[in-house]
């Protein structure tokens, strides 16, 4: 039986550090970080994910600007609104909340953001550092959590199988990058991959980035294996659950973590310790 790796719990005590670090950092500087955060348009996940971000910052102890912008935002004006918080000193961290409207060049945006203010770590300058291994870089906050909620374990990384299910340029490749950072021998499948279940049997760490519900069952999976969840989807009842059929993996997993309160949690924290790395290298 799978051990439940809680990523709420673990989430939890990253900020409760956070917050010590921050109030420090507000002291010896004499301000607290900020973080400006971009919406255009209502989608409602978005909505969420934005309001989670502002209360997460209310409870660290950065200042948090949110900008929501109506859904028939020019691209001009979006552009305008970076160069400006680029410019302002008092602005540690941008993050410009993904999808945005069809209408919008979001890789042209993303990578308008000055790479030192670019807290989720989506821009080229930011993927570079991390292909390179440089750690000043800002790294993408979901696969940064993934390798602590992986840590958490205890398991020795080096020279475990680890397979990548999903080749996004925010999850699956940073995350596969990370993984062979920590000396994993890594596999990356993706949408076009023949016979999944072959490679994902195979695997010691398993993450799954797809967002298909339930993709990966119990027989996909090898006895013991670290099993990361990345998904976040709706099942046919509307309740939310990851890639992976929890029910079926969870018996022959060593460890899992649940959607939700896996990664979810970790991603916002993680999203906290980089507004703080990034107000460090702003003073
Ligand atoms: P994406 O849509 O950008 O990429 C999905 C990937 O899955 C693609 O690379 C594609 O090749 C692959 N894929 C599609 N069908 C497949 C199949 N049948 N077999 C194997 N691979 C397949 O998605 P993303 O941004 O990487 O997000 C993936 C999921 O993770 C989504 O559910 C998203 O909501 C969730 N997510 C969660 C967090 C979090 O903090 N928990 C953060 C980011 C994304």
């Amino acid at each position: 039986m799978g051990k439940i790796i809680d990523g709420k719990a673990i989430a939890t005590a990253l900020q409760d550090r956070l917050r010590e670090q921050i109030a420090y950092f507000s002291m010896t500087v004499g301000r607290k970080p900020k973080l400006a955060v971009i919406m255009v348009g209502e989608d409602p996940a978005s909505t969420i994910y934005v309001r989670n971000k502002i209360r997460a910052c209310e409870a660290v102890g950065v200042n948090s600007e949110a900008y929501r912008l109506a859904e028939s935002t020019e691209q001009s004006y979006l552009e305008e609104l970076v160069r400006k918080l680029n410019e302002d000193r008092s602005v540690d961290g941008i993050l410009v909340q993904l999808p945005l409207p069809s209408h919008l060049n979001s890789k042209k945006i993303i990578t308008l953001i000055d790479p030192k203010k670019d807290v989720d770590g989506f821009s080229e300058v930011n993927l570079g550092s991390l292909l390179l291994d440089d750690k000043k870089g800002l790294y993408s906050c979901t696969p940064l959590g993934i390798i602590q909620l992986i840590r958490s374990t205890g398991v020795e990384l080096a020279g475990k199988h680890a397979v990548v299910v999903g080749r996004s340029n925010e999850v699956g490749k940073p995350i596969a990058l990370m993984l062979l950072q920590h000396n994993c021998t890594v596999t990356i499948c993706h949408s076009k991959t023949m016979d999944l279940a072959s490679y994902t049997r195979t695997a010691d760490i398993l993450v799954v980035a797809v967002g298909k519900s339930k993709l990966v069952t119990g027989d996909m999976v090898k006895e013991g294996a670290i099993v990361i969840d990345v998904g976040i989807n709706r099942d046919a009842e509307g309740k939310l659950c990851g890639d992976v059929d929890f029910a079926s993996v969870m018996p022959k997993a060593g460890y899992i973590t649940p959607v939700p309160g896996g990664v979810g949690p970790m991603t916002i924290a993680m999203l906290m310790a980089n507004t703080l790395k990034a107000a460090k290298g702003n003073v």
